[in-house]
């Protein structure tokens, strides 16, 4: 079992879909997480961040939390913006996952060659995203799914030990027993 990450839904043996064992899907999320939380300042940046936290995998089922690129929350008005900023969170998430210091955070050293997979693999897809390639009403369905006192209803708050964005499932780091900071 594991988590499949794929353009658009469509996948075969030999596309660009990101297949991950389950380990290391919540690996890649832990670095993203921490990069993205760092580096996102609009709302539109914070929501794709918000997006990722949700893939939680001790809440929502291990093997439960892949995605396709399209069904973020795209919106055509910053999409340019949101584009570049989460190429930069996946380059930040590399060089996180060089540092030491992010290790004594998360309580474990990620392998080296399997992140590098998971976070270039990843990188390809979302630079094949388009313009032409956002459908709104999925970002209205993601939104229109929240209950009011959701995070991203609620301006974003960060988890207090962390640092990172909450989901709707709380914080992935406390949730994940991580004690560290
Ligand atoms: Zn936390």
């Amino acid at each position: 079992m594991g988590n499949i990450i794929s353009f658009d839904g469509t996948v075969s043996i030999d596309d660009d879909s990101l297949s991950m064992a389950n380990g290391l899907t919540d690996v890649f999320i832990d670095y993203l997480l921490i990069s993205g939380s760092r580096l996102a300042e609009s709302v539109s940046e914070k929501r794709i961040i918000v997006f990722l936290a949700e893939k939680q995998q001790t809440i929502v089922g291990m093997g439960n939390v892949g995605f396709d690129i399209t069904e973020m929350p795209w919106q055509a008005n910053s999409f340019e913006a949101d584009k570049t900023f989460l190429l930069e969170t996946i380059n930040n998430a590399r060089l996180l996952s060089l540092q030491q210091s992010v290790w004594n955070i998360l309580g474990y050293e990620p392998d080296q060659k399997l992140i590098e997979y998971a976070l270039s693999r990843f990188y390809a897809l979302i630079k094949r995203m388009t313009i032409n390639d956002i459908d709104e009403n999925n970002l209205k369905d993601w939104c229109s799914a929240t209950e009011k006192d959701d995070p991203i209803n609620c301006g974003f708050p960060k988890c207090l030990k962390h640092g990172v964005l909450l989901s709707f499932c709380g914080c992935k780091l406390c949730n994940d027993g991580i004690v560290s900071v």
